[in-house]
């Protein structure tokens, strides 16, 4: 393929961290790669940070320095004084600030030769034996297209019947530390959950809803200030964000060589809102879909990408299951968690494993 500014192998619509996975494994095999995204970096994202330790195996780049806290110790409250806390030497997961994550990941990305270009505005895309790309007043042409542009993504608009019917949202905000020396801390109600994520001098607290009410309500900015002022004796949260999770993606399926990847495809899990994991592994799945299809003509792209699809869906079920008897049975959980599901959860996040594997069966997404 020719290899000038308008033609690549593959175009990234998104630069988080779906996108610099896949750009990552795609330029590593040789291909000639551009990222869009309509943000400079560094830039703001909205997210709590939390990166877990099965995550981190999947990661192209170190990201060791940015590390402000480990989940050594985590409390899961259900209400009153129904609260089970739990603790690992390992850590379920590491808590960085997602802006210097993503920037770090992005620059490293670069390093290795992904081209970037900031644009505006995706205008159309159409797939024919290649798929051209109209941003802002240009054409962009490329053989292969992922679209990692999130929650709102307009990739997903553009090209697929994909449609988040019940979006879920959240805000975060931060808290200044003052002293005080809270551990990580998830804490539910009947629709979603509240969170405390520490780092070095403040905590990341936020609201999610992840369960539709049956009034539809939005959540609101307060509802992030009531947490906090009853949890805090204070309303000193400031940087409040927010932003929809992608949750909807058990159906997705790719066509056309364009391949929707982490939140873009709603692949974020409905139990507790990780989407990280997922963005990466679906980057990094996507990126391995391409590259084994060049060199083993037995099966397309698609038919790879389809394949790892069906995978995680499997997964994807698991969370929403588990969902399910969170949020609607938050007493049984409760008890489910001191009787000895909690220790299994903390056990198999601090070694890495996922809700499949916790549950007794083999990773199939190990490599
Ligand atoms: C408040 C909150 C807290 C969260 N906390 C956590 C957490 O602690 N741990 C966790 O695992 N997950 C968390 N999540 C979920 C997590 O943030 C997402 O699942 C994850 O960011 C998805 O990564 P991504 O690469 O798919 O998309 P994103 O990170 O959303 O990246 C999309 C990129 O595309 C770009 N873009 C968007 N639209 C366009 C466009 N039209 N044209 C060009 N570029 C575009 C954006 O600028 C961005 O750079 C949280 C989410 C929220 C909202």
């Amino acid at each position: 393929m020719e290899h000038n500014e308008k033609k690549f192998d593959v175009v990234i619509i998104g630069g988080g961290p779906s996108g610099c996975t896949a750009a990552f494994n795609l330029k590593k095999s040789g291909l000639n790669v551009l990222i869009l995204d309509k943000a400079e970096f560094p830039r703001h994202k909205p997210c709590a940070g939390g990166i877990t330790m099965k995550t981190l195996k999947h990661l192209p780049v170190n990201i060791d320095h940015l590390v402000e806290h480990t989940a050594k110790k985590m409390i899961f409250d259900f209400g009153g004084s129904k609260r089970v806390g739990l603790s690992h030497n390992i850590g379920s997961c590491v808590m960085v600030i997602r802006d210097e994550f993503d920037n770090h990941f992005f620059n490293e990305t670069l390093k290795i030769g992904v081209k970037f270009r900031k644009i505006n505005q995706i205008k159309n895309i159409q797939s024919l034996s290649t798929i051209t790309i109209e941003v802002d007043n240009d054409q962009i042409e490329c053989k292969y297209l992922i679209g990692a542009d999130g929650a709102n993504s307009v990739v997903r608009k553009l090209t697929s019947n994909l449609k988040y019917k019940n979006p879920v949202f959240a805000y975060e905000g931060k808290v200044p530390k003052n002293k005080t020396n809270i551990q990580t801390e998830f804490i539910f109600n009947k629709y979603g959950y509240a969170w405390i994520f520490p780092k070095k001098d403040h905590y990341n607290v936020g609201i999610g809803r992840l369960v539709p009410s049956p009034d539809n309500k939005k959540l609101s900015k307060k509802e992030l200030f009531d947490f906090v002022s009853k949890r805090f004796n204070n309303e000193n949260v400031d940087n409040i964000t927010a932003y929809p999770i992608g949750t909807e993606g058990q159906e997705y399926q790719a066509v056309n060589n364009i391949f929707l990847v982490g939140d873009a495809a709603g692949f974020a899990e409905s139990l507790l809102g990780e989407g990280i994991y997922n963005a990466v592994l679906s980057g990094k799945y996507a990126a391995k879909s391409i590259i084994s299809s060049l060199y083993n003509k037995k099966s397309t792209a698609v038919e790879n990408y389809n394949s790892f699809l069906s995978d995680l869906k499997n997964e994807l079920q698991i969370y929403q299951k588990g969902s399910k008897i969170l949020y609607g049975f938050p007493r049984i959980s409760y008890w489910m968690m001191r009787l000895g599901l909690g220790k299994k959860f903390m056990n198999g996040y601090s070694e890495g494993k996922t809700l499949t594997e916790i549950m007794g069966k083999s990773n199939i997404f190990a490599n």
